[in-house]
């Protein structure tokens, strides 16, 4: 017996499928907030320049006119394999102007994360089969290095305009930026949308997003995020908060109600990209994006924007409580919500917070990217610490043994197993982790999450998601994903490491951080321990982000634990560091 959302929640709105993101973003024929009524979507919190939800719109249509001209991607032509576009970018108020002008011509965005470097982003653009790219000047050099085997000609590389105090003494040499292609592209004859031309259901086939994950094991692969999954996870946001919002607007005699969110997290990672940046615009919200993290600014920017909704990650959290005093420095009454969620909130931090902003709901979400994106959230009214909250609408939830039996009854752990509108259509090119991850069962098709969680009821009768490990290989570095496979590959690249394994382990600042256990080659040069780890952490020093550094340590070991079968007894090291760790 799967589970279901809880009874107060709405039904699941009907979707769409033939129209494209942009459509549904831009068009307020597709219920979206009236335009003329929301805020402006994206909001500098730098500078506090805005374009209304009218120019977005016409931003929009303008640069993807520019993109035909500059590229000869058009509208109802060629495969959208052919029009696939990156983005590399910090946040920025154009970045979703960027990818909406990509959907509008049916091509696919590629969101790299911003904190990778050249050969990452080296990797992702080859692997997508990218045919330019969006990025901003403090990461420009780094797209210039990481594009120079790819195909990709530099003067397709475009600059999203920053504000200057985040681009100190940078100068741009000369690349176009996203002005100069809306400037070309007002003069352009009109062109139609792509999705004007979509038959039935094509939406549901079509990728409109190309986000890398590792999912349950292996190197970072391509999830492919169609345009009805990002709508659908959209209109499932809208609705699971929906009694929430309209008790708000109860208590506050309103009519109507949009509100100003914080635009931090990342849009290159699923939750900044699909929770804040298409839920906010779509409902009418204003996002106010800040490109980068700096408490002292973030908090001065909730008094300034008078910010009602945080969107964080357990780290920011966890610095929050740690800066009581500082905190109390700034005005932060407009705050009603905080959200969290890409990686577990302690039961203790949640409190601590809390107690700390007693006016407000510290709530949790949880998602992947192949769920495009959150499968389960903590209501402001049903706030339960350590939950992670009921599944939203559209939602069924099965909860499996490692035998692969159905656990129908509360608080017995299990792999969530997941199916809604939302999931992926799947992996690029890789049929072994599709067949792994993603299951036919005799109601439809699931996605196994690799994630440990158990159902609970809460005293008012509503189911909870509390997830309670992971089962996959995957760590969680400030909420970003880090492949241990990747790390082991290039590990096993240094002349003195013969085999090895790379694990997470807790960490107050970061969640987790990757540790290695390493085998010494037997050849291994002469010198003391001390300096053979320094040069292994230096190898991966060297070659990836600095999230994926190894601030967990490396440790040396006889033999890499293994089981008969020659599986990596993984969740053994980790379950012996957390005790080590106890004990300390
Ligand atoms: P990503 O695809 O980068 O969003 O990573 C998804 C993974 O992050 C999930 O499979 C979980 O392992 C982890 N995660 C996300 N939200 C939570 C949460 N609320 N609690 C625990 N783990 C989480």
């Amino acid at each position: 017996m799967p589970f279901h959302p809880p009874s107060w929640s709405p039904p699941m709105p009907e979707i769409n499928e033939s129209i494209s993101i942009e459509r549904f973003m831009t068009d307020e024929n597709y219920d979206r907030h009236p335009i003329g009524y929301s805020n402006p979507p994206f909001t500098c919190g730098m500078t506090g320049k805005s374009y209304s939800a009218f120019e977005v719109k016409e931003r929009v249509e303008h640069l993807s006119r520019a993109l035909t001209d500059e590229l000869g991607m058009k509208p109802n032509e060629g495969s959208e394999w052919d029009k696939v576009v990156g983005v590399f970018s910090n946040n920025t108020i154009d970045y979703l102007t960027v990818a909406w002008a990509i959907h509008r011509i049916g091509g696919i965005c590629t969101a790299v994360n911003a904190a990778y470097n050249e050969h990452e982003l080296e990797f992702q653009m080859k692997h997508s089969g990218c045919k330019a790219i969006f990025t901003c000047l403090p990461l420009l050099q780094t797209c210039f290095k990481g594009i120079e085997n790819t195909g990709i000609d530099k003067k397709n590389v475009y600059i999203l305009p920053m504000p200057e105090q985040a681009t100190p003494g940078m100068k741009n040499p000369g690349q176009k930026t996203v002005d100069d292609l809306i400037q070309a592209g007002s003069k352009l004859p009109k062109q139609p949308a792509d999705d004007e031309k979509w038959s039935k259901g094509e939406g549901a086939r079509r990728t409109a997003f190309l986000c890398y994950s590792s999912g349950t094991s292996g190197l970072p692969k391509g999830v492919m995020i169609s345009h009805t999954n990002v709508i659908a996870n959209t209109l499932q946001l809208v609705a699971h908060e929906s009694p929430s919002r309209e008790d708000f607007m109860k208590r506050h005699m309103l009519q109507s109600h949009t509100e100003n969110c914080l635009g931090l997290l990342p849009m290159s990672h699923i939750y900044g990209l699909i929770v804040i940046s298409h839920l906010g615009p779509y409902r009418g919200d204003g996002v106010i994006v800040l490109p980068k993290y700096d408490f002292k600014q973030l908090l001065q920017v909730i008094q300034d924007y008078k910010i009602a909704m945080l969107y964080l990650v357990p780290p920011m959290i966890i610095h929050m409580t740690k800066a009581k005093e500082t905190v109390k420095q700034y005005d932060l009454s407009s705050v009603h919500g905080i959200f969290t969620g890409a990686a577990p909130l302690g039961r203790e931090t949640a409190e601590e917070l809390s107690e700390m902003l007693p006016k407000v709901a510290v709530r949790q979400g949880y998602g992947l990217t192949e769920t495009a994106t959150v499968v389960c959230s903590t209501p402001p009214d049903d706030v339960w610490f350590g939950s992670s909250g009921p599944i939203l609408p559209g939602y069924t939830v099965r909860v499996i043994t490692v035998e692969g039996n159905e656990i129908t009854g509360y608080q017995q752990p299990g792999e969530l197993v997941v199916k809604s509108p939302s999931v992926a259509l799947g992996y690029l090119n890789n049929d072994k982790a599709n067949m792994e991850t993603f299951v036919d069962l005799d109601d439809g098709r699931y996605m196994r999450t690799g994630d440990e969680a158990m159902i609970d009821k809460s005293s008012n009768g509503h189911e909870h998601i509390f997830i309670t490990d992971r089962i996959k290989e995957l760590i969680k570095v400030k909420g970003m994903q880090v492949a241990p496979a990747e790390l082991e590959a290039h590990l096993l690249t240094h002349p003195s490491v013969n085999d090895c394994v790379v694990i997470g382990i807790p960490s107050d600042r970061e969640g987790e951080v990757p540790k290695a256990f390493v085998v010494k080659n037997p050849g291994a040069i002469e010198d003391s321990d001390r300096i053979v780890k320094r040069e292994i952490a230096r190898h991966v020093e060297k070659h990836k982000s600095n999230h994926k550094w190894l601030r967990g340590g490396v440790e040396f070991i006889d033999v890499v634990p293994k089981s008969p079968s020659g599986k990596i007894l993984r969740r053994m090291l980790r379950d012996k560091e957390k005790e080590k760790m106890r004990k300390e």
